[in-house]
């Protein structure tokens, strides 16, 4: 079998593609939304839209380059591995063009087996895995490849860390593709998930502990015989992109203080490498925007993306932290009425319906999305939050 051949600049067709695109993803609305300083009020319902959401330059460029595989290999057997962003409705676009999904197995690890020499695989813009990717390239498919530039600065970083026998600490979460691929180019890792998490760690490495309770608390997130008592000697901070970026600043200061306290400064280079910028700039401006949004004078908010958009939720949180009702929903069939609201729950692991969400008018509505989202999904919601009010006589 010959090895796997590489594509990571798309194919030249992305004039061709464009006018789909549009067709699929953009909306007139929002473009009038954005004319008119992104508020628009109808039927006694104000929507205001925060400053910067929506699909960020990476996403836009995966969904094109995905858009230009199928052009290009017009006859092929084209397979993704799972999603190529955490968004349904472009997943489903991307079904109705005979792209197939990779099957994912019990242990959640995907059937790489479905892959026939000659086919086409397209990479999603969080990365595959070491193992993933040499697995394809040994079946000799063509791989598309449009992982994000800031993800693979990531890796760079990681491998790095390996290359000195630092310990890369992870800011992410542990099941999310992007930090398993992250975590795969790194010799011995550990993921914190939150701030919390880092905590207990730094008070290990300062205090030392249980070990076996240690490895037990941490062992869905670091590598094959992580032993903390050697393992957190030398470490390298790192995140995954789309983390919120002021914990990951404050992640990666209390590590730098903690390697400090334990080794004192003039060996802090020999025990601690910091990050850097890795938190992407489309994460940053959409959460810079949120936060600007919630200083607004609001009734409710609604923030749209993927149920399992990463960056979506931590808008939500970012909206949680005002006493304002926010609500995470992944599209307009969310809104069910005026009276009920299907959205993800407080602790972002399964949807509930919460009733009589929507205040009589006049009613001032903050919206944001996350970058996996595209402007006709936030058009659809906005248009349906003007159709609640649009009936004669309705408060
Ligand atoms: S959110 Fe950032 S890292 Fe992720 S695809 Fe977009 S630009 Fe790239």
């Amino acid at each position: 079998m010959k090895d796997a051949t590489y594509h990571r600049k798309g194919f030249g067709l992305k004039h061709v593609v464009d006018a789909d695109l549009k067709r699929a993803y953009e909306s007139d609305l929002i473009a009038e939304l954005k004319e008119s300083d992104n508020v628009l009020t109808r039927n006694g319902v104000t929507v205001r839209l925060a400053e910067a959401f929506g699909f960020c330059w990476g996403v836009d460029r995966a969904v094109s380059m995905a858009y230009e595989t199928r052009r290009h290999f017009p006859e092929r057997q084209i397979w993704i591995t799972n999603e190529i962003i955490h968004n349904p409705v472009v997943n489903s676009h991307l079904k109705e063009m005979s792209i197939q999904f990779l099957p994912v197995k019990e242990d959640g690890s995907k059937n790489l087996d479905c892959v026939g020499e000659g086919d086409v695989v397209i990479l999603p813009a969080f990365g595959a895995s070491l193992d993933e990717m040499e697995y394809l390239d040994r079946r000799g498919c063509e791989i598309v490849d449009t992982t994000c530039p800031w993800v693979s600065r990531v890796w760079n970083r990681v491998a790095k860390y390996a290359q000195g026998d630092f310990t890369a600490i992870i800011h992410g979460k542990y099941n999310h593709e992007e930090t398993v691929a992250t975590s795969s180019r790194a010799q011995v890792y550990l993921i914190v998930q939150n701030l919390g998490e880092a905590e207990l760690v730094a008070d290990y490495i300062l205090n030392g502990g249980d070990k076996a309770a240690f490895l037990e608390r941490f062992r869905r997130g670091c590598s094959k015989g992580f032993d903390p008592e050697r393992d957190l000697i030398r470490i390298g901070i790192a995140n995954q992109t789309t983390m919120l970026k002021g914990e990951t600043e404050l992640i990666g200061k209390l590590f730098e203080k903690t390697m400090i306290s334990k080794y004192g400064p003039s060996k802090i280079d020999q025990h601690f490498l910091s990050p850097g910028d890795t938190i992407c700039d489309a994460t940053q401006e959409r959460q810079d925007a949120m936060l600007s949004l919630i200083e607004e004078d609001l009734d409710i908010m609604l923030i749209i993306g993927g149920f399992n958009s990463s960056n979506t939720g931590h808008l939500h949180e970012i909206a949680m932290t005002k006493s304002v009702p926010s609500y995470h929903i992944d599209g307009a069939e969310c809104i069910l009425s005026a009276e009920e609201i299907n959205h993800k729950d407080e602790n972002g692991t399964q949807t509930k319906i919460s009733r009589d969400w929507l205040p009589p008018s006049p009613v001032v509505i903050g919206i944001s999305a996350g970058a996996s989202t595209p402007n006709q999904v936030v058009a659809q919601v906005i248009d349906k939050l003007f159709s609640l009010r649009s009936a004669p006589g309705r408060p």
